[in-house]
């Protein structure tokens, strides 16, 4: 039974037997079953129809596909149908770029700077077609309209890159994209030739020093960039561009590499004036607090630190130098008019001592009273010459000692003023508490006092709370005064016995002898305490909480110093892990 017709009649015949009201599904079910074949043969139209609706109609191609599939559908053809779906596929295949090309385009546009869109926004875009996991195509079709938004975003221009100085594969990607450009053809939009011109002229050539051949070349494609109105990317201008960005490439290892070795100079220079300064030792106090701001990372502020301290410590040396040369010549001009006058005086002594024997002689070889008279005549002229002598001389040296006065008192004056310097080797110039080198003094004093006595010592460490961000909102000068008023309100709070001492920029040292942990808790937490009654004012008149995170240590019997002072900083840490603002005891 191979004709349908035959099938047919068999179908009906069977329907009819079995008492199966004859609907088409039924036929049909039945008619495939007499066949012996499966249910494929039927068109359906219906579904078929449907899937032609939803098909896309978004290029050329893509309407040429569905108007073939639908005849396809509407003349119920097999091979219509697969010829329409097979161009379909090759089309697809041909209209989409592949997934390495779609990730690279979505890179190139994350990382491109856009007028309108910022990083935060297409970081949320992306998450936001990621965290739907959608299937591969979706996350494709996604994925690409993502990547066609962004580029006409902010007018789709290559942008300027945001990328670090110094990274040099940044560099590469840069160089290779002007390149890119050069290829391409692409010419560069006015805003791009305002900003790159600009770059040029006030950035590049500033930095150039006097590297000649930057600085023209610099000049020369900054104007270029403002006189050409045409397509500069297909000129010789990217190549000179490139070859500008190699030489100053070489050109700033060059100035680093002169920047260290100035630097070294410099260091070397201070460690040598140290070894040679061997008396004054508040010189060598000095010199000693420029090293430390060496062995810090260098930036602006400590260099202008260090040359500030120079230029203090030459200052004060010269003028110590000067003053107490003019003591000592004053000095000296004394004692030889003091030495001249007592000569005169001497002499004048002298002489009259002559002249009384030369009278007492006369006197008794006097024959008359003529010769008496003129003795007496000689002894009044020379008595009266001895004491105009000795009274000028009392006179000059009344004076003289006057001057001795002075001058000793100026010699005392510059003496105090050796000792206040030898003083800042010992404090902190800005807070006037006890810096490193004192702290270390002090801390040798009360370990072995403490050791000496049975006495317990405790050390605590304490760090201003997001000080950085303090420095940030008020500025470094306000941040100054800040540091001092902290160190007043510590210093007026504590008990006289106590030592405080700046341990680092925003850290601070503080010994209690003769205090268990317990106590110095309390006396921290009273700090605390204090300081939010005493609340600091900022010279605008805001009113501002220190806050501070504290660790204390108890010095163990046989403990090095410093090892407790690591403990009170592990202490401090977890205090400021914790939460900040609060004291805790190292175990
Ligand atoms: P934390 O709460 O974790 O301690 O944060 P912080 O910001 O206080 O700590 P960080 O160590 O990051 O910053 C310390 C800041 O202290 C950085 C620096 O600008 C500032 N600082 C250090 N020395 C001085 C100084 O002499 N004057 C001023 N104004 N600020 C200083
Ligand atoms: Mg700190
Ligand atoms: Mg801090």
């Amino acid at each position: 039974m191979d004709s349908p017709s035959e099938i047919a009649r068999e179908t009906l015949r069977q329907l009819a037997l079995q008492k199966v009201p004859p609907t088409p599904d039924k036929y049909r079910e039945l008619y495939f079953k007499i066949r012996g074949t499966p249910d494929e043969e039927i068109f359906p139209v219906h579904m078929l129809g449907a899937i032609a609706q939803a098909l896309p109609r978004s290029t050329p191609a893509a309407q040429r596909n569905a108007r073939s599939f639908e005849e396809a559908v509407s003349k119920a053809q097999w091979p219509l149908l697969k010829q329409a779906i097979l161009d379909f596929c090759v089309t697809r295949s041909d209209e989409q770029k592949p997934w390495a090309t779609l990730i690279r385009e979505l890179i190139t546009q994350f990382e491109r700077r856009h007028d309108k869109l910022t990083l935060a926004r297409k970081r949320e875009a992306l998450s936001h077609v990621l965290d739907a996991n959608p299937k591969p195509d979706i996350l494709y079709n996604r994925l690409n309209a993502l990547v066609n938004e962004w580029s006409q975003s902010g007018g789709g221009a290559k942008g300027i890159e945001t990328r670090l100085p110094g990274d040099s594969s940044a560099e590469a990607i840069e160089i290779a994209e002007a390149a890119e450009i050069a290829e391409q053809g692409v010419p560069l939009e006015t805003p791009m030739r305002l900003l790159l011109s600009k770059l040029l002229a006030d950035g590049i050539i500033p930095l150039a020093g006097d590297d000649e051949l930057i600085v023209k070349e610099a000049r020369a494609l900054s104007n270029e960039l403002l006189d050409t109105e045409g397509d500069l990317t297909n000129s010789s201008f990217v190549s000179r561009f490139e070859r500008l960005v190699i030489h100053m490439e070489r050109s700033g290892v060059e100035h680093l590499a002169v920047r260290e070795a100035l630097l070294d100079l410099l260091r070397l220079i201070i460690e040598n004036i140290q070894e040679l300064v061997i008396d004054d030792s508040w010189l060598h106090g000095q010199l000693k607090a420029i090293s430390d701001i060496f062995a810090g990372p260098l930036s602006l502020r400590a260099l202008d630190d260090v040359g500030q301290q120079l230029r203090d410590v030459i200052d004060k040396q010269s003028r110590l130098k000067r003053e107490l040369a003019e003591a000592q010549d004053l000095l000296k001009e004394m004692l030889a008019g003091f030495v001249d006058h007592l000569a005169e005086v001497t002499v004048h002594t002298g002489d009259y001592h002559d002249l009384l024997s030369r009278s007492v002689r006369r006197i008794s070889e006097a024959t008359n009273i003529a010769d008496l008279s003129e003795v007496v005549g000689e002894l009044l002229h020379g008595t009266r010459l001895t004491q105009e002598t000795a009274h000028r001389t009392g006179q000059e040296l009344i004076e003289l000692r006057e001057r001795v006065d002075a001058a000793n008192r100026e010699i005392e004056r510059l003496q105090h003023e050796l000792d206040a310097a030898s003083r800042l080797v010992r404090h902190d110039p800005l807070t006037g508490v006890l810096n490193r080198k004192g702290l270390s003094e002090a801390m040798t004093r009360e370990v072995s006092r403490a050791r000496r006595k049975g006495a317990p010592l405790c050390v605590a460490l304490i760090d201003i709370d997001n000080f950085k961000k303090f420095n940030d909102v008020y500025g470094h000068s306000t941040g100054d005064d800040a540091l001092r008023h902290l160190t007043s309100t510590v210093t007026e709070t504590l008990r006289p016995q106590d030592v405080v001492a700046r341990y680092g920029g925003e850290e601070f040292i503080i010994l209690l002898p003769d205090t268990p942990p317990e106590t110095a808790n309390t006396i921290l937490v009273r700090l605390q305490r204090e300081l939010t009654k005493r609340i600091f004012c900022a010279p605008d008149s805001e009113r501002l909480l220190i806050t501070f995170s504290a660790g204390i240590a108890l010095l163990a019997p046989d403990e090095d110093p410093e090892e407790a002072i690591a403990r009170a900083d592990e202490a401090m840490y977890a205090a400021k892990r914790a939460g900040k603002n609060r004291v805790l005891t190292a175990a």
